[in-house]
């Protein structure tokens, strides 16, 4: 590839606008108003220099990329042990929202911190202070790694709060079995505001660069996560991290991602770089129908799938 990176990004985005398909997310009503032609790239190398393209600075809700820096978040303050014991790390091939709980071991728990079941007992497992709730203390954490005060976008919030029918559902079933400790509505709600940060694709690869950078933040030199927490977030992220596509993302582009409900979509190659995509129309398994194309495209053209060459 001997383009330079901000031309071949921009070159990326063109190239992929002719790529329609998908449908806006509607199950968060403020999401189905979002512009569905939002499109936008960046990439973090090694040592934190971002390059981006498209729309980067507009701001979408963070949603289920979130699931990965709370579990990192999590696994962080109270040790591997103690959050493996909570949330297994089994693919569960269902859908994010389905409650996906492995009762085959002596207590139950949620299959994958990437589904919502795991994520909000990841949530449940944040320390709450005096000072901070749990979505405030996550807020706060999401901000370090992005290098800019994040804020909640509460539109969205209130939007998802008003209808989350299903995962209350997931919240009373855990509370039910004990998985959950206390409230689940409270816990639920406030996993709601974590999914409501707001970012963009800089902060999203900024915030990857942690995670290609062994857990050292590049732009600090400040070690934010062990090298433990950070084989293990990219471990889920690998097996669970796009749901039940994660086979097929596997197979075309070959790299730990997360993606969400609103069109992001993050990638890591250890490392090496870190990916971040944004375009709002979804395919049937809830992830962006541009943003997949982008990053198979960019796996592709520099050679990062994990298994390729080797
Ligand atoms: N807030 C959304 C939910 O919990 C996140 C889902 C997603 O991004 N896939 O349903």
């Amino acid at each position: 590839m001997n383009t330079p990176v901000p031309e071949y990004l921009a070159d990326l985005l063109r190239n992929c606008k002719a790529f329609e398909g998908g449908q806006l997310a509607t199950y968060i009503p403020e999401l189905a108003s979002a512009d569905p032609n939002k499109l936008a790239v960046a990439l973090t190398t090694l040592d934190g220099i971002i390059y981006t393209a498209g729309d980067d600075e507009y701001e979408f809700s963070i949603q289920s990329i979130s699931k990965a820096f709370a579990y990192a978040f999590v696994i962080e303050e109270l040790g591997s042990t103690v959050v493996k014991e909570k949330v297994g790390v089994e693919p569960s091939g269902e859908a994010f929202n389905e409650i996906s709980l492995d009762q085959t071991e002596e207590r139950a728990k949620p299959k994958n911190p990437m589904i919502n079941s795991g994520a909000i007992t990841v949530h449940s497992l944040i320390p709450k202070t005096t000072r901070a709730d749990r979505a405030e203390t996550i807020r706060q954490f999401f901000s370090k790694l992005a290098g800019r005060d994040l804020s909640f976008d509460l539109s969205i919030y209130e939007s998802e709060k008003d209808t989350a029918f299903r995962n209350l559902s997931i919240g009373y079933s855990l509370r039910n079995l004990d998985v959950l400790e206390s409230d689940p509505v409270e816990i639920v709600e406030s996993y709601i505001k974590q999914c409501s940060i707001n970012v963009t694709v800089k902060d999203l690869a900024n915030m990857t660069s942690v995670l290609v950078n062994d857990g050292v933040l590049p732009t600090t030199g400040e070690r934010i996560l062990s090298r433990q927490t950070v084989r293990q977030v990219l471990t889920v992220m690998t097996t669970c991290g796009m749901y039940n596509a994660a086979g097929n993302w596997l197979a075309n582009v070959g790299i730990p991602a997360k993606s969400g409900v609103s069109g992001g979509i993050i990638g890591v190659l250890p490392g090496q770089v870190g990916l971040a995509v944004f375009a709002p129309k979804l395919d049937q398994y809830g992830n962006s129908v541009r943003g997949i194309d982008i990053m198979q495209q960019m796996s592709n053209d520099m050679g990062l799938h994990l298994l390729e060459g080797i």
